[in-house]
């Protein structure tokens, strides 16, 4: 194969708030799609607090709370800091996008390391993943930057509006499911796709160590990922920046306490 892995791109799409069940319960079609050609658990761990912004630096982390210092919706700059996966892949030569709708959300990663970076205050607006979805498209059409964060978050907002499965959070699930098809449709052929949410929620909140709250839906699929595959080892939040650098051929940060899902990839293992 004269690509190479770090020639392929990574798409991660959070989809902030969303329950392995209510895809279940909801028609979405692309998320169906994306289990049927990929690697899929539903049984995803988050991390207490399960709480937005705890979640995403864990995510981007590698790291429980306990380590990173981040209990709630508030950034502090961290007393011990911890190598950040935008950062690692920065370091080695591979460029990152974000595309977000929850201004919080830009210190996952330290200033000076991102290629692209687009911010729309929209998060509470239910058409509000729209803009973000198109300048997601617009960019990773472009096949520049390497590695795209998509951040769909009126999913979460919904939930605290009219419930978690609720009517209205089903459907906004399936909203942000079309959403995804556009720029999986606008996306690199050859690109991997990384899914999942951050924590999931029950009645109008989250934050508990309820599964309702804790258990999150993680899927995979692209070249080199396994089709329909059921993943049976524990995944959590903390594996996703190692199995994200994996996907580009590059070990984890030593820093780092997740592990690649290699379980997921036809060869047992890329990195
Ligand atoms: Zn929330």
């Amino acid at each position: 194969m004269s690509e190479t892995l770090r020639d392929m791109p990574v798409i991660f799409f959070m989809m902030d708030g969303v329950r392995p069940d209510a895809i279940d319960a909801a028609d979405t079609p692309t998320l169906d799609g994306m289990r049927q050609r990929g690697a899929y658990t539903a049984m995803a761990q988050s991390v207490m607090p399960s709480i937005t912004l705890p979640c995403h630096m864990s995510i981007f982390k590698s790291v429980p709370p306990s380590r990173h210092g981040i209990l709630q919706n508030e950034y502090m700059p961290l007393a011990r800091p911890v190598m950040g996966l935008i950062e690692h892949l920065h370091n080695n030569g591979i460029d990152s996008a974000m595309y977000y709708n929850w201004d919080y959300l830009r210190d996952v990663v330290q200033p000076g390391h991102l290629y692209r970076n687009f911010y729309s205050n929209t998060s509470l607006d239910p058409e509000g993943d729209v803009p973000t979805v198109e300048a997601a498209c617009e960019g990773i059409s472009k096949n520049d930057a390497k590695f795209s964060f998509v951040y769909l978050g009126t999913t979460d907002t919904m939930g605290h509006a009219a419930g978690w499965m609720s009517d209205m959070y089903l459907r906004q699930i399936e909203k942000i499911d079309g959403l995804i098809a556009q720029v999986l449709h606008a996306a690199p052929a050859n690109s991997r796709v990384l899914i999942h949410s951050d924590h999931g929620g029950h009645e109008r909140t989250h934050g508990t160590d309820m599964p309702e709250d804790m258990n999150i839906p993680w899927m995979l699929a692209g070249p080199g990922i396994k089709e329909g595959h059921a993943i049976g080892r524990d995944v959590s939040l903390l594996d996703t920046a190692p199995t994200i650098a994996s996907l580009f051929g590059l070990e984890p940060h030593q820093q780092w306490e997740g592990s690649p899902v290699t379980e997921a990839y036809v060869d047992g293992g890329m990195a």
